[in-house]
């Protein structure tokens, strides 16, 4: 029974945006110690903008309410303690860094968690295992972060994080766009691996209702304007496959303020 121990993730009132503009409005969102939530929503409703707030992106302020992360306010926690703290997130476009071997980048997130100390011979097996698991090729390892691989190979790194980290919470920012369907497969077992490894919760923001199709997900959320106009379970995704977002589009408009 999902009690407040359970509780992972806790926003309350939020709203949130740039200095000229506030982009969220009053969010209230709860998410339980395994559960899958899924956020849907036209372009340019917030979505990015929630989960990069949600993770500390200095980008965005927070103008009110508060983030709650197992039972901590972390409202103004820097995005380096909360992910720390058991919070990843991946981007919907993910950066390259010249100069920083894949490896080396893994070595370095690993060396800051007591939970992955672990010495150089035992580390390098364990992320050769989950490349294997992803079908990355290991000679990306050795390769610079992210420079020149494709689309498909960037999402393959996330998912190689997302196992060598398993966060108490994973929020991942349109994983699957831009993906063929065998990488969209390696994407979806990756989630589905990191499931199985750790009672962590997952945020997928998504358009893409393949993706879901194997997964169990708990709740569906969607975000018209920065707020959230509707949640239920995960029969809705299936009524937005089939109708768009327009019947929420439409919702949210009438209730806008003139
Ligand atoms: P989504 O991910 O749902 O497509 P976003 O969160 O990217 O939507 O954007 C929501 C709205 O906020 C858009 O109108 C976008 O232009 C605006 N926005 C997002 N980030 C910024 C920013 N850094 N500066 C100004 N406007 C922004
Ligand atoms: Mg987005």
């Amino acid at each position: 029974m999902p009690g407040e121990c359970s509780n992972v993730l806790n926003v309350k009132n939020l709203s949130a945006g740039t200095a000229e503009k506030t982009i969220l409005h009053g969010i209230n969102l709860s998410i339980n110690m395994g559960e899958t939530h899924v956020l849907m929503g036209p372009n340019g409703a917030g979505k990015s903008t929630f989960g990069r707030t949600l993770m500390g992106d200095p980008t965005y302020e927070v103008q009110s309410g508060e983030i709650l992360f197992n039972g901590e306010n972390i409202t103004t926690l820097s995005a380096d303690k909360r992910s720390l703290a058991g919070m990843f997130m991946s981007y919907q476009a993910p950066v390259e860094i010249p100069g920083v071997p894949l490896y080396t980048f893994l070595r370095s997130i690993a060396r800051k968690r007591p939970e992955l100390k672990m010495n150089g011979g035992v580390f390098r097996k364990h992320i050769g295992e989950l490349a294997d698991k992803l079908h990355l090729d290991q000679s990306y390892l050795v390769r610079d972060f992210n420079v020149g691989f494709s689309g498909g190979e960037r999402k393959k790194v996330e998912m190689l994080q997302l196992l060598l980290l398993k966060p108490k919470l994973a929020i991942l920012d349109e994983t699957d766009s831009g993906l063929d369907v065998d990488a969209l497969e390696v994407v979806s077992n990756g989630i589905r691996a990191y499931r199985e490894s750790c009672d962590g919760a997952l945020l997928i923001i998504t358009h893409n209702v393949r993706i879901l199709e194997h997964l169990d997900v708990d709740r569906t959320h969607v975000m018209v304007a920065g707020r959230l106009v509707a949640s239920d379970d995960a029969s809705l995704i299936s009524k937005i496959d089939k109708q768009g977002f327009s019947s929420f589009t439409a919702a949210a408009e009438s209730e806008q303020p003139c």
